[in-house]
This record gives C-alpha cells, sequence and structure tokens, in this order.
C-alpha cells in the first residue's frame, strides 16, 4: 500500500500521531519495538475500515463498533498482537475474525500470504472488498467458522485469532506448522488472556500469557 501523498492531509497527521503517541511510545503498556509493525501502521488508513459514523474516532487508542455485534481492534492490540506473532514476508497466516480487515491489511503488509475466517457474511464481505480497493492482492477472506480452521491451506505458519474462544481450538493447534506460532485472545466473555502459543519443531505445545485483554467472544455456529 502505497503512503499517503501529502503529510499535510490532516488523517496522515492524525495516523502519525496514533503510532507515535498511542503506540510505539506506550508508557502504561509494553512498547512496541517492531519498526515493521509501527511502519505499516503508518500508512495503513484505519478511517477506511470503519462505518462513517465512527470516522472521526478512527485514530483515537479505542476498540469501534462495526456492526453485527463486532467490533475493529483498539490499534495498539493490534500492534501488540501483531509484534506478539512475528510474521515475516516467509509467512502464511491464518487469522480468524476478519471483522473490518483491519488487521488483516496489517497482516497481509507483513506476511507472504493472509487467509482470514469470519463468520459474518456482511462482514466478510465487506472486508473482502476493503481489501480489494486498498490494492491488497495476498489475502483472502472467506465466510466461515473458526473453529474449523482452514484445513485446504493448512499448514500456516502464523495464526492469530481475532475473537475469544474460552480454549484453543484443536483444528487450529492442528492446522499450526511444527515451529509455527498463534495468538489468541482464551477466557471468559467479560475479558481473556492474551496467550502467544509456540509449538516446537517435535510438534511440543508451550504457552504463556501476555497479559488481559478485551474481545468480543468467538461464536460458535
Ligand atoms: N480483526 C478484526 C476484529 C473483529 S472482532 C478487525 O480488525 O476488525 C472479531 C470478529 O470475529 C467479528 O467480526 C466476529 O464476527 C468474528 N467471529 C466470531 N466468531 C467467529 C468464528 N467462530 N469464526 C470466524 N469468525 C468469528
Amino acid at each position: 500500500m502505497a503512503p499517503d501523498s501529502t503529510t499535510a492531509d490532516p488523517v496522515v497527521v492524525q495516523r502519525e500521531r496514533m503510532v507515535a503517541h498511542h503506540i510505539a511510545e506506550h508508557r502504561k503498556h509494553n512498547r512496541i519495538r517492531n519498526q515493521q509493525v509501527l511502519r505499516v501502521m503508518r500508512i495503513t488508513p484505519r478511517h477506511l475500515f470503519v462505518p462513517a459514523s465512527e470516522r472521526r474516532m478512527a485514530y483515537e487508542d479505542c476498540a469501534l463498533p462495526i456492526g453485527y455485534g463486532a467490533t475493529i481492534s483498539q490499534p495498539y492490540i493490534v500492534a501488540l498482537m501483531s509484534d506478539l506473532l512475528a510474521p515475516t514476508k516467509e509467512h502464511r497466516v491464518l487469522e480468524v475474525g476478519s471483522g473490518s480487515g483491519y488487521q488483516t491489511a496489517i497482516l497481509a503488509q507483513l506476511a507472504a500470504q493472509v487467509y482470514s475466517l469470519e463468520i459474518v457474511p456482511e462482514l466478510a464481505q465487506c472486508a473482502a472488498r476493503i481489501l480489494r480497493d486498498q490494492g491488497i492482492r495476498n489475502a483472502v477472506v472467506r465466510e466461515g467458522d473458526g473453529y474449523q480452521g482452514w484445513p485446504e491451506e493448512a499448514p500456516f505458519d502464523r495464526i492469530m485469532i481475532t475473537a475469544a474462544p474460552t480454549a484453543i481450538p484443536a483444528a487450529l493447534i492442528e492446522q499450526l506448522r511444527p515451529g509455527g506460532r498463534l495468538v489468541a485472545p482464551v477466557g471468559a466473555a467479560s475479558y481473556q488472556e492474551l496467550i502467544l502459543l509456540d509449538k516446537g519443531g517435535d510438534g511440543r505445545i508451550v504457552q504463556r500469557s501476555c497479559g488481559e485483554v478485551v474481545f468480543v467472544p468467538m461464536k460458535k455456529e
């Protein structure tokens, strides 16, 4: 995605402030050090991924409603989860919960290919359209249930879940390549632990918690 042409554009100034103030220099939380994550968040027009009614809030550090009970995640959390996932240009990534498509767009600029599943058909269509309009060609959005994963395209080097299950779905752990990594909010509806799961080359699973987060629950079909 090309950066906006003029730095005098108020949207570009707001976005720069979002990344510099809310994300890179976050005092309360861990600082995000991954320069690639900060770079793509500087050039991705978050305001185009939210409904028109929410647009003036697009560069504040908060989640915003996008309809159908879904939210676009808080920018700091998008940065944190992208940082923890550590995708590279060689990686094939599965995302569960396309929502607005914003996190998909961020991942697509960091990875080789992104496969994104969304259970709400209208959101899946909308996310696919905006990704196409933004010229992102290495992300595909499919309507489907994240609990099943995307077996036809497995295994994945990286998996990110952006809705909260009460436990990491077994199919997703199975579809993770040995040596791969998964990031997910796991827990009750009110709040969750952000879990970082690594699958060793021998298939052994190691997990650690990276703090508390609040996501919409992952729905069962
Ligand atoms: N990554 C999104 C966050 C969206 S909120 C963004 O950046 O905007 C979580 C999304 O997960 C919602 O759109 C919700 O509809 C979707 N979701 C919930 N349960 C799901 C499931 N079982 N499978 C796939 N998507 C699901």
